[in-house]
C-alpha cells in the first residue's frame, strides 16, 4: 500500500493531472463509464438498500450525472484565476488568487448514499486536478462492487485509487504511513473525530461531512398539507437513511393535529398500506442498523407505523409522540424512518429543544410569513436550510453543502467542490519598470510617507 501511494505522490509530481484537457477527458470518461453501468448500478442499490430506479436517478446515479455535466461544462471558467484589486503600497503590481491542486487526496465514503457521496467528490477532486484515493463504505457491498469496475475501468492506480475494506484498519494504515494532503470524509460523528484526530498529526487538512439532529419546525401559519407532503417525502426516502432528513417535527401545538393527520394520509399515499411490498419504501442497511433504530419504536407513542421484520429489515414508516427528550432517540441522530413530533406554544419553547444540538446540518421552517421566516433562520446557525421545503437545497450545485460544528466542516457541490479540492494560491506580479528607492533601505526619514502610504 505504501508504494502504492509513493507512486500516486509520484504520478502527481509529474504535473500529469494538471492540464484542462487531462482533467476535462478524465471527466468525459467518469461519465461515459457510470452511464455504462447505470443497470448494473440500479442492480447493486436496490440489492444494498432496496432502491427503485427513479430514487436511484434522483439521489444516486442521475445526481452524479448532473453534478458531471455542471462541472464539464463550467470546468473552465470555474479554474480561471480570480483578479484581485491591489493596494496602494503594492502598485503598479497587479495581483490574483489561483486555483492550485491539492496533491494526492483520500476521500471517505458512509453506506447511505455509497454512489452519490464518493463519486461527487471525486468529481470535484480531479476538476481541481488532484490524484485521489477512494475509500467506499464496506457496508454496501453490491454498490461497493460495481463503483469498482467504474473506477478500474476509468483510471491507471496511480491516478485514482480504489481502496475496499474494513475502514476501521484500512484507513488509519493509509493515515498513519501515508501524509495525504487532504481528507475528505462523509460518516458519523463520532468516526469524523477519529478521522480528525489522525489527520491532525499531519496538520493534513480535512473536511468533515457529518451528521446530526436535523429539526424542522411548522409553524401556525404553515401551508400543512404542502409541510406534510414534503415532510413525509424527505424523512422516509431511503428509509429515513438520510443526514439532512428531518431528524423531529416541532409543529405549533394549533396545527399538531392536522400535521399528524396530514401526514398519516400522505405515508399511506407514497407507500400504500403495506410499504414493506412497495417499490418506493427502502430497506435498512444491515442487521445491527435494523436493531439500533427499531430499539426507539418502545420510547414514545405511536401515532403511526411501528411495524418491523428484521427478516427483510423492514421498519414501517413511524410517527412518534410523547418522547422524552432524554431518552436515547433524542440524544443520537435518529437515521431511520422515526419521526418525533413535538408541539410547541412558543418559539423558546421550540428553540429550547433545537439547542440541545447546536449547529445541526439542515434547518427546515415552514412558515407562510417572512418575517416569522427570517426570524428562524438568525434563530439556528446550521449548516445549510430550506424554507417550506426539507433536504431539496442539497440538489442545487450553485449552493455550497456542508456542516458546521458538529455537523461537519467544509462544504461542497458544483464549484464550491474545486475550491475544497484546491489550494487558494496568491499571486502578485510586479513590474519592474518601476522601483522607486522608497521601500529599500536606508528607512529612516521615510515614517511621515510610511504613514500616509499605509493606513
Ligand atoms: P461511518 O462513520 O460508520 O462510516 C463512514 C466511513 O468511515 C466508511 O467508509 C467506513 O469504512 C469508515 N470508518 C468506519 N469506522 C472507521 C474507523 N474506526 N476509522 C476510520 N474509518 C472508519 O458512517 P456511516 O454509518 O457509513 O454513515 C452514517 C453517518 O454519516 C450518519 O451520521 C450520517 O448523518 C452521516 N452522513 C453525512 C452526510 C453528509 O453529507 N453530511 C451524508 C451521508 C451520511
Amino acid at each position: 500500500m505504501e508504494q502504492m501511494l509513493a507512486s500516486m505522490r509520484s504520478y502527481f509530481q509529474s504535473g500529469a493531472t494538471q492540464s484542462l484537457s487531462f482533467r476535462k477527458t478524465q471527466l468525459l470518461r467518469l461519465r461515459d463509464a457510470i452511464i455504462a453501468h447505470e443497470e448494473a448500478l440500479y442492480i447493486a442499490l436496490y440489492q444494498d438498500l432496496k432502491k427503485g430506479k427513479e430514487e436511484c436517478w434522483v439521489t444516486e446515479n442521475g445526481f452524479v450525472i448532473s453534478e458531471l455535466n455542471a462541472t464539464i461544462s463550467n470546468l473552465e471558467a470555474w479554474l480561471e484565476p480570480t483578479p484581485v484589486p491591489t493596494n496602494l503600497l503594492n502598485l503598479p503590481s497587479s495581483s490574483r488568487i489561483e486555483k492550485e491542486p491539492l496533491g494526492v487526496v483520500l476521500i471517505i465514503g458512509p453506506w447511505n448514499y455509497p454512489f452519490q457521496l464518493l463519486f461527487t467528490p471525486l468529481i470535484g477532486a480531479i476538476a481541481a486536478g488532484n490524484c485521489v484515493v477512494l475509500k467506499p463504505s464496506e457496508f454496501a457491498s453490491a454498490t461497493e462492487q460495481v463503483m469498482k469496475d467504474i473506477i478500474v475501468s476509468c483510471f491507471a492506480p496511480e491516478y485514482i485509487l480504489y481502496m475496499s475494506g474494513d475502514g476501521a484498519s484500512v484507513i488509519p494504515a493509509m493515515m498513519q504511513s501515508f501524509v495525504f494532503d487532504h481528507v475528505f470524509y462523509t460518516g458519523s460523528t463520532a468516526v469524523g473525530r477519529l478521522i480528525y484526530k489522525m489527520a491532525a498529526e499531519n496538520l493534513v487538512p480535512v473536511t468533515l461531512e457529518l451528521g446530526g439532529k436535523s429539526p424542522c419546525v411548522v409553524e401556525s401559519d404553515a401551508n400543512i398539507e404542502i409541510a406534510a407532503k414534503r415532510i413525509v417525502m424527505t424523512k422516509f426516502s431511503n428509509a429515513g437513511q438520510m443526514c439532512v432528513a428531518p431528524d423531529y417535527v416541532l409543529v405549533h401545538a394549533s396545527k399538531k393535529d392536522a400535521l399528524v393527520k396530514a401526514m398519516r394520509k400522505r405515508i399511506e399515499q407514497y407507500f400504500g398500506a403495506l410499504p414493506e411490498e412497495s417499490e418506493n419504501y427502502g430497506k435498512i442497511i444491515n442487521e445491527k442498523q435494523f436493531d439500533r433504530v427499531s430499539a426507539y419504536l418502545s420510547q414514545g407513542k405511536i401515532l403511526y407505523g411501528g411495524r418491523v421484520n428484521r427478516n427483510i429489515l423492514f421498519i414501517e414508516p413511524t410517527l412518534l409522540e410523547e418522547v422524552s427528550l432524554d431518552a436515547s432517540i433524542m440524544r443520537d441522530e435518529i437515521f431511520g424512518p422515526i419521526l418525533p413530533i413535538f408541539s410547541f406554544e412558543t418559539k423558546e419553547q421550540a428553540l429550547q429543544i433545537i439547542q440541545r444540538h447546536p449547529n445541526p446540518l439542515a434547518f427546515y421552517v415552514f412558515t407562510a410569513s417572512g418575517s416569522v421566516e427570517k426570524g428562524w433562520l438568525k434563530a439556528v446557525p446550521c449548516g445549510g436550510a430550506c424554507v417550506n421545503n426539507a433536504s431539496w437545497h442539497l440538489t442545487n450545485h450553485n449552493l455550497p453543502f456542508g456542516g458546521r460544528g458538529f455537523s461537519g466542516t467544509g462544504a461542497y457541490h458544483g464549484k464550491f467542490s474545486i475550491e475544497t479540492f484546491s489550494h487558494k494560491k496568491a499571486v502578485m506580479k510586479t513590474p519592474t519598470w518601476f522601483d522607486p528607492a522608497l521601500k529599500y533601505p536606508p528607512l529612516k526619514g521615510k515614517l511621515k510617507l510610511f504613514k500616509w502610504i499605509i493606513r
